[in-house]
């Protein structure tokens, strides 16, 4: 796997779309110019063959598309807090994945052979709101946890430039089923963005860059609206009682042909922040230990 990118302008911000635009495994990266330095954002697999020079790294989350072009800087990467140790060791990186024995031993290999992951034990943390100063053009961190708990965007001034990194705007919607996600704090970062005002919104994956708040708006509440449309899927299959394992069998995140490792433990640990909420919510109750149904 390797493949190409396509640069797009918008002011004083280069997007490096990703191979199929960013499609995982690829992801979109961006290139950010200032009078004394230059940085890049995520560097993903469509870099690994050839990547523009820059001065330091900045990582959006510690997930193997967003950085599989990383090898390719010997310079200084940054990452927010929360993700920093998983950054710096992949085995840091596949535990917080929360896999069973087997399949954390088969994504270590994954991630080593077909990312080139590789810890990088000298990353450096950053917080919400951490400036980083390129000359004449600044960076700001805006931390936006939930896919990862360090999980960041960046706004690009003057450009008017807000990254939004994995709030990807896809069909699939919002991704809240690793061992450190929150779907709480996934929708108020999605908030958050939403008062963002700028004049473009970059996401990592497919739908690439959206110009202006209105429309960024507008897809993001769709995006958010495939929560709500797990929640009613969920609600309609407890109408006869259900435990955990057969909620996750029967899928909330994933569609039927998708297979692998993670499609169990992701779809149970989505189910199980779900079946938390509407029962305090007083929508569900736990029947006995372990069933589920709708109240
Ligand atoms: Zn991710």
């Amino acid at each position: 796997m390797g493949g190409e990118y396509t640069e797009e302008t918008y002011g004083g911000v280069t997007a490096l779309v990703g191979t199929r635009r960013g499609a995982y495994p690829y992801a979109n990266s961006l290139l950010v110019q200032g009078a004394d330095a230059t940085l890049v954002v995520d560097p993903s697999l469509s870099l690994t063959a050839g990547a523009p020079p820059a001065d330091l790294v900045l990582v959006s989350h510690a997930h193997e598309d967003h950085i599989a072009g990383l090898g390719r800087y010997d310079v200084p990467v940054h990452v927010h807090q929360g993700d920093l140790a998983a950054l710096r060791s992949r085995e840091v990186m596949v535990a917080a994945f929360g896999l069973p024995a087997e399949a954390a031993d088969a994504t270590d290999r994954m991630l080593r052979d077909e990312f080139h992951v590789t810890g990088r034990p000298d990353a450096l943390g950053f917080t919400d709101g951490t400036v980083f100063d390129l000359g004449g053009r600044t960076v700001t961190v805006v931390h936006l946890p939930g896919h990862t708990p360090g999980h960041s965007g960046f706004l690009i001034e003057p450009d008017g430039f807000l990254f939004v990194a994995d709030i990807d705007l896809t069909s699939f919607g919002p991704f809240y089923g690793d061992a450190g996600s929150d779907l709480t704090e996934f929708e108020a970062s999605m908030r958050k963005c939403a008062e963002i005002d700028a004049r473009w919104y970059g996401t990592a994956h497919q739908k690439g860059v959206i110009e202006g708040a209105s429309e960024f708006r507008r897809r993001l509440t769709e995006f958010a609206g495939v929560i709500e449309r797990r929640e009613t899927a969920l609600l309609a299959f407890l109408a006869e009682p259900r435990t955990l394992p057969e909620i996750a069998e029967h899928r909330l995140v994933y569609r039927p042909h998708v297979a692998g490792p993670h499609v169990e433990p992701v779809e149970r640990r989505t189910a199980a922040q779900h079946l938390a909420r509407l029962t305090a919510r007083g929508l569900v109750t736990e029947t006995e230990p372990g069933l589920y149904r709708t109240a």
